[in-house]
């Protein structure tokens, strides 16, 4: 690509990073890393009714978590600022625009009261009519229209902004992803509110004044905007501007439903948050999102997001709906735990934390034995890194109960004969016996007694660590504490054997 690639992430800070809006920011991002162009972040809060408190802060937190970086925002301003549409307002970067549509006619003031509206609104459904707005002003001249104006605010009566729409227009471009589009100035409901009551320009308009004037290239984005298309190119011919390309990105659907994937779904997690909080990998969420809508060549599916921007390519992005498949993200997140047992440590120490069973300190002391710990603990079905807590917790930390089954082992004719044979050359065993020193006692014993199988394994196991089954208990004696060890043995001896 020869031109300059500018690309924005233009969120609403009326939520939380959801999935969707993740994966528009990670693609603009590879698009920008990719060609070497500016990946920019604009904040659209003009809906001010809608944005939460700490929506930006929480949206570009988690982009960072991400691992994204951004050349402009609002915090790293550039030479396009500002950066948030309410601050671009206030400097009345809209104003001057909303004003020259104004005076050439190609928007007015429409003062019509939500009364008004809802009841044309209704006769049009009644007579079965597509719902379109009804241009108040037909057949009058400027001065005529002006008057009118003035008796409406001799009312009282505040106006909005709205575009007059060539209806007779036909809008069509060539969408990176979904190929060619055209949409009929007609179905987009008649003339729109481009400036509210309040003086806020509404998200339409905005846009398109801010990628105009920040030179935004690209404008890569969600399906969901694929029908605001034609309004903004009117905009952008109204005003006389180059139109930037557009990419539609493939709509997200529920794996299980196939339907949208909807804020409704409750049983499908959304937000990149919550996929924190349980502790996944970002380098996982990055994986699975990057595959959303997007695939490479060949058969591969674990990619780190360098890997990503190296591989980028707009022709491979998806036409055909991107399913959200939970399973493929647990499937991918234990794919980077094995990766990067180093990464998992933070926040395996601070679930450990959490649930009570170390301290800050002793986790940070006992770091390679944790290490080790989730090496032998073995991460096969684990999904995130709260799942692991599940799996160490039994012996590492806590022991289970003892259960009749396991009283039934220890107290048979060879329970007892391999207790006390265990008991014995567990103690003679240094505390630095390696697993194949505790491998061969526990092969001594086996010859000794000539007791093999279950009858050998499941009172020694139960001994050691009140459990039938579990990872390899020789490289477990390992990691176990000794002193714990032997006063567990001590305690089930006194409990059952005497
Ligand atoms: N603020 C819009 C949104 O969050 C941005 C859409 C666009 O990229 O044009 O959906």
């Amino acid at each position: 690509m020869t031109e300059d690639i500018r690309v924005r992430y233009a969120p609403s800070p009326t939520g939380h990073l959801h999935i969707g809006n993740a994966r528009t920011a990670i693609f603009n991002w590879l698009f920008a890393r990719h060609y070497n162009g500016t990946f920019i972040i604009r904040i659209e809060d003009t809906d001010s009714a809608r944005n939460i408190a700490d929506g930006e802060k929480s949206q570009l937190d988690n982009l960072a978590w991400l691992g994204l970086d951004w050349d402009e925002s609002p915090d790293k301003p550039g030479d396009y600022g500002p950066y948030r549409q309410s601050e671009r307002n206030e400097q009345g970067v809209y104003q001057e625009f909303i004003d020259a549509l104004l005076a050439n006619g190609q928007a007015y003031k429409s003062y019509k009261t939500s009364e008004q509206l809802a009841a044309e609104r209704e006769a049009q459904q009644a007579a079965k009519q597509a719902p379109h707005y009804i241009y108040e002003y037909e057949g009058l001249t400027n001065e005529e229209r002006e008057a009118k104006y003035a008796e409406f605010e001799a009312q009282g009566l505040k106006p909005v902004v709205r575009f007059r729409v060539p209806e007779e227009k036909v809008f069509a471009w060539d969408d990176i992803v979904k190929g060619h589009i055209e949409i009929g100035a007609k179905e987009v409901g008649g003339d729109w509110v481009i400036q509210k009551a309040d003086g806020m320009p509404t998200y339409n308009f905005a846009v398109v004044v801010d990628d105009h004037l920040m030179k935004i290239s690209h404008v890569l984005r969600g399906d969901d905007h694929v029908s605001n298309t034609p309004k903004q190119m009117m905009i952008y011919d109204a005003l006389g501007w180059d139109v930037p390309k557009f990419g539609h990105m493939a709509l997200i659907i529920n794996g299980e439903t196939g339907k949208k994937l909807s804020k409704r779904d409750e049983n499908v997690l959304q937000f990149v948050e919550q996929y924190k909080e349980l502790g996944y990998q970002p380098q996982a969420m990055v994986n699975f999102i990057g595959l959303l809508g997007w695939s490479p060549k060949g058969e591969d599916e674990i990619f780190s997001l360098e890997e990503f921007k190296n591989m980028f390519d707009e022709t491979r992005l998806s036409k055909a709906n991107a399913k959200f498949d939970q399973k493929k993200l647990e499937w991918i997140n234990n794919q980077w735990m094995r990766r990067d047992t180093d990464a998992v440590m933070p926040q395996l120490i601070q679930e450990l934390v959490n649930a009570d069973l170390i301290s800050e300190s002793d986790a940070q002391l006992k770091k390679d034995w944790l290490a080790d710990v989730i090496k032998i603990a073995g991460v096969d079905g684990i999904s995130y890194t709260r799942e692991i807590v599940a799996l160490v917790r039994k012996p590492f930390f806590e022991l289970g109960d003892v259960t009749d089954e396991m009283v039934d082992y220890l107290t048979s004719d060879d329970g007892r004969k391999v207790f006390d044979a265990w008991e014995a050359a567990y103690t003679a065993l240094p505390n630095d016996a390696t697993a194949e020193d505790y491998m061969s006692a526990i092969r001594g014993i086996q010859n000794d007694l000539e007791i093999k199988g279950r009858n050998l394994w499941n009172p020694i196991r139960i001994a050691t660590t009140h459990e039938i089954q579990g990872p390899n208990l020789p490289e477990m004696l390992v990691v176990l504490d000794k002193n714990t060890v032997l006063q567990t043995m001590a305690d089930i001896k006194q409990k059952y054997l005497n």
